[in-house]
């Protein structure tokens, strides 16, 4: 049996079970798992471990629900995100401790994705009302063409550990807005606030079966269940390009209308003219911003030779200054990371690294004890080829190289079969324009250490997704198009 969770310090209890139609439920097999605090690895809360039966029952609760929702006014379904959005905001703090107690991220890390992750609300509330079509003329008159959009259908949405919140609302947003009915499956690591925004969204007045929500460890059967599901039309995934590229088979089998938010392997690059206290402002952002845990992290810089010396002493002072500790502790600026195989993977590519002949400037030990922590580490002299460079560290670690000239680090940042994100930092416009053309990314930070915003149409290229999300085009995923032809 799955009882809701009370957590010092949020006012109602969290709940832990399966959300379907409207309902709690434990899972069908009763079984259930634990959510750990990463900051001590004791138990924080027991959720219902949902199974494929309770997944078919949410698409069967979806389904119901998506006639009636789909012809639901624009109008309330922008009112119930905008009352979404006001009751999130309302209860910031409690939210971001939920995510600092589940995640591990440090509090400012918690309240900056939740208001980055009620935006999307607020953003998607105002554009339901937008969603318009158009009237057009065939050129040899006579026929007219009323193009109309009209929600997808019943969604997917799969959704990883490192933002909680916000990667969730920036697809519940645009569904929402769009008519669609969804199933999430939430990362097993941190389901809690995916099931506190399900209990928001009933009390904004979201209809029953509109949202049901699926814990589970089980996440590769699940998930293909509700994929092999003829009821089902659409997947929007964020996690790792492996699980993308499995999920974009399966979706192949029943042409699911697919988004996918992938990995990345972000450059920084430091011109010599870049102005080298907004450089490391910038990079301790891009790079320790959720502690490294986005796939938007600065994942390997790059800096110009004749300033690379001085970037690196005064990036190692900033990360080194860096308090480590729980998540909710005052003055903490970086918590441990979610877990045992994140930790072991960003210090595996620590030491390769530096075998492979980087230098440690700070940090790259892992401390002994409970909990997962790491901590801010610089490393120079970094080999082209190494781990840090080609993998995707997702921890407190920055590997510094260096450069000679424009076309030699395109080359070196270009040379990654993933396009999520890139940063420039240089004072001349034209040449961060000239870069940033020629960088094969789906967006690119000019003298910004983060480029996150509801109003952007985020997303990349190659091997980091397909679709966007936020902006116009986000809700674009949501719609399908169709035309009515008729003679005049
Ligand atoms: P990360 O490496 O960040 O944990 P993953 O891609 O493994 O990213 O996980 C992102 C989401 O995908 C999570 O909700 C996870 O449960 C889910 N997931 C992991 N493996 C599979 C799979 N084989 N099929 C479907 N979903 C999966």
């Amino acid at each position: 049996m799955t009882t809701d969770v009370q957590i010092p310090g949020i006012s109602s209890p969290v709940p832990t079970g399966v959300f379907i139609g409207g309902s709690w439920r434990d899972a069908s097999s009763g079984a259930t798992f634990d959510v750990l605090d990463p900051a001590d690895e004791t138990v924080l809360a027991t959720v219902a471990d949902g199974t494929t039966d309770d997944v078919t029952a949410a698409v069967d609760a979806a389904h119901a629900a998506l006639p009636g929702f789909a012809a639901t006014p624009p109008r309330q379904r922008g009112e119930m995100l905008r009352r979404a959005f006001e009751a999130m905001t309302a209860r910031a703090d409690e939210f971001a401790l939920l995510m600092t107690r589940e995640n591990g991220k440090a509090t400012a890390d918690a309240k900056a994705e939740l208001t980055y992750a009620a935006e999307f609300f607020r953003w998607f509330a105002e554009e339901a009302v937008r969603i318009d079509g158009d009237y057009r003329v065939a050129p040899a008159g006579g026929t007219r063409t009323i193009v109309t959009r009209q929600p997808v259908g019943v969604c997917l949405l799969v959704t990883p550990w490192n933002f909680p919140a916000a990667m969730l609302t920036r697809k519940l947003g645009p569904a929402i807005a769009a008519g669609c009915t969804v199933v999430v499956k939430p990362a097993e690591d941190t389901p809690l606030t995916a099931l506190l925004l399900a209990q928001v969204l009933a009390e904004a007045g979201v209809p029953d079966g509109v949202v049901n929500i699926v814990p589970t460890l089980n996440a590769k059967d699940v998930v293909a269940t509700a994929m092999a599901d003829p009821r089902l039309r659409k997947i929007s995934f964020t996690g790792s390009t492996e699980v993308g590229k499995i999920l974009l088979k399966q979706a192949a089998d029943q042409v699911l209308v697919s988004s996918m938010e992938l990995g990345g392997n972000a450059p920084f690059v430091v011109c010599d003219d870049a102005d080298l206290d907004a450089a490391v402002d910038g990079a301790m952002l891009a790079k320790m911003r959720n502690g490294g845990e986005a796939c938007t992290a600065a994942n390997r810089f790059y800096v110009q030779s004749s300033v690379a010396d001085a970037f690196a002493e005064k990036l190692a002072a900033r990360m080194g200054a860096v308090q480590v500790g729980r998540g909710d502790d005052e003055g903490v600026g970086l918590g441990p990371l979610v877990n045992e195989e994140t930790v072991a993977k960003v210090d595996r590519i620590v030491q390769a690294t530096v075998e492979a002949g980087a230098r440690v400037v700070t940090g790259g030990t892992r401390p002994s004890g409970p909990g997962f922590f790491y901590p801010p580490t610089v490393l120079v002299d970094v080999p082209a080829g190494s781990a840090a460079v080609v993998e995707e560290t997702f921890g407190p670690v920055a590997p510094i190289a260096t450069f000679s000239d424009d076309a030699e680090v395109l080359e070196l940042a270009n040379s990654t079969p993933f396009g999520l994100v890139a940063y420039v930092f240089t004072q001349d416009l034209a040449r961060g324009l000239r870069l940033s053309e020629a960088l094969e990314f789906g967006m690119v930070g000019v003298n910004r250490g983060v480029v996150s915003d509801p109003a952007a149409p985020f997303g990349g290229v190659k091997q980091s997704g397909l679709g966007r999300e936020g902006a116009h085009e986000g809700l674009a995923e949501y719609l399908s198009t169709k035309y009515v032809s008729f003679p005049l």
